[in-house]
């Protein structure tokens, strides 16, 4: 890894070095995703939490035993993306962390792995507020690494509390454990080096959606492409540049590249070209596969000789933070008659709990769509017939295939993706033989692309509504292209507060 090999020019040392077995590092975080278009709320039901033992033994993490220091666990909170988190829920997330925290001091190192696209009812920038807390409580000689999701947006209060970071460098994300680990690297280096190193970060006011900024398409692909080399000159500890979440009403919601290094005017000259470049790049980025309204998808793809057409039903996609409950996709398809399709999968309880209580092979009336978040999202009504029922103890787990005319529709008990293709084959299905598969998605990630035969982006209503142009106007963004569509603009860096070399 070149954070391994970077010289530590200009660094800084630290206070006097104890013996190196007396490092100690701790980690954790909270991770989820916020539309501030949904009318849901996150709450703790909706997290995942591993704690202690738990979360030093996810397999995840098993990347972190390399070091030649523990990492000790506090906790890790996840959820699917979804609307804002509830105030009390992430209240009592953070107060558990940071006592979990404080058992732990005193600590040399901290990594935290973010998403950074919370939303917190009532508070702008949470991930910042997470963050701070957390250095309150390691105190100003603790070293600080965040990873990110290549779709989190930065606060100026994030760049000024941590000391160093590190984004994913690939949408669909297939480096996550690199980043972790890139993350991880430069704060041993940092530890075992004693630098204390700068960070230079450059918002960029353009927002785009994840489907127009995948880095398997132009623009997107030779910007991130040139990050591993500009990662490996000596000097840089980590080259990042992060797309932000356009669904969010936040001032710190834009685009951003981030330096980290002991270099600062390289630093510096590297944070401002790939912000000029991705501004440069801003009227660029497009779709990378064909979009169309639902009508258009489906007539579009009942007229191709191929199988299985997958269709994303973008606008309700909850893996970036739509509902999942939306039935529009279902009501198009039976309108078109469509024979030989599959939807997977719609978040309806209610539903899913009839077919339940009504057992495979019953034929029963189904309202289905809108239990989440009524709000513009009318249900359909069918007379479905059971033909599986997924079997496990768990009531959020349950999920339902139900035939509709010619369509398979999977009903499930939760807001989940369907993102692999055993998603679909333990339920019976097998997506291959369809002629068409919806899936609530935006770009599909690997698995499903590879059966996709092709795949049609149907730009749909939902929380996470492509169309970001016509998007309801909000409070307080700030002004961002293609929100202001003649944006005049000129790169400028921020040094993060930490840094030794804050005149840089
Ligand atoms: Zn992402």
């Amino acid at each position: 890894m070149a954070v391994l090999t970077s010289r530590v020019d200009g660094a800084r040392f630290l206070r006097a070095s104890p013996a190196a077995q007396a490092r100690r590092i701790a980690f954790g975080g909270i991770q989820i995703e916020c539309s501030t278009y949904s009318h849901i709320r996150a709450r703790m039901e909706d997290f995942t939490v591993t704690r202690g033992h738990g979360l030093a033994e996810d397999p995840f993490f098993s990347l972190l035993k390399a070091y030649p220091y523990p990492f000790q666990p506090t906790l890790l909170a996840t959820a699917v993306p979804g609307g804002p988190v509830e105030r009390q829920t992430y209240d009592q997330l953070k107060t558990e962390f940071l006592q979990r925290l404080k058992a732990l001091l005193p600590l040399d190192g901290l990594y935290l792995a973010m998403h950074g696209a919370m939303y917190v009812e009532g508070m702008q920038d949470a991930d910042g507020d997470w963050i701070a807390a957390a250095r309150q409580v390691v105190g100003k000689d603790c070293l600080m690494t965040a990873s990110f999701d290549l779709h989190g947006s930065l606060s100026r209060r994030t760049i000024d509390t941590l000391d160093m970071l590190s984004a994913f460098r690939t949408a669909p994300h297939i480096d996550r454990e690199e980043t972790a680990k890139r993350a991880c690297d430069m704060l041993v280096h940092c530890l075992d080096q004693q630098i204390r190193p700068t960070m230079i970060w450059s918002p960029i006011p353009v927002l785009m959606p994840g489907e127009r900024s995948s880095t398997l398409y132009e623009p997107a692909k030779r910007l991130w492409a040139q990050l591993p080399a500009m990662n490996a000159a000596p000097g840089v500890l980590d080259a990042s540049l992060l797309v932000g979440y356009v669904w969010a009403d936040e001032p710190r919601a834009t685009a951003s590249a981030v330096l980290t290094g002991t270099k600062p005017d390289l630093l510096r000259t590297d944070a401002l070209s790939l912000a000029q470049q991705y501004w440069d790049a801003r009227k660029e980025f497009k779709f990378g596969v064909p979009t169309g309204t639902l009508d258009d998808c489906i007539t579009r793809a009942q007229a191709l000789q191929t199988k299985p057409v997958v269709l994303s039903d973008s606008g309700d996609n909850p893996t970036a933070g739509g509902t999942g409950d939306r039935a529009d996709a279902l009501a198009t398809l039976l309108r078109h008659r469509v024979q030989n399709a599959v939807i997977a999968g719609i978040a309806d309880r209610p539903a899913t709990e009839a077919c339940y209580r009504a057992g495979v092979g019953a034929t029963l009336p189904l309202t289905v769509g809108g239990t989440l978040d009524p709000v513009g999202n009318p249900p359909v009504h069918v007379t479905a017939k059971v033909i599986f029922l997924l079997k496990t103890d768990q009531l959020p787990e349950r999920q339902a295939v139900v035939q509709v005319d010619g369509i398979s529709a999977v009903l499930t008990a939760r807001r989940r993706p369907f993102h692999e293709i055993r998603d679909f084959t333990s339920l019976g299905l097998e997506p291959t033989t369809f002629k068409i598969v919806v899936v609530k998605a935006g770009y599909l990630v690997p698995e499903i692309a590879q059966i996709a035969n092709p795949n049609l982006m149907a730009l749909t209503d939902g929380a996470v509504n492509q169309d970001i142009e016509h998007l309801p106007p909000n409070r307080y963004r700030v002004p961002t292209y293609p929100f202001v569509p003649d944006l005049q603009w000129k790169p400028l860096v921020v040094v993060g507060a930490r840094s030794p070399h804050r005149d840089a």
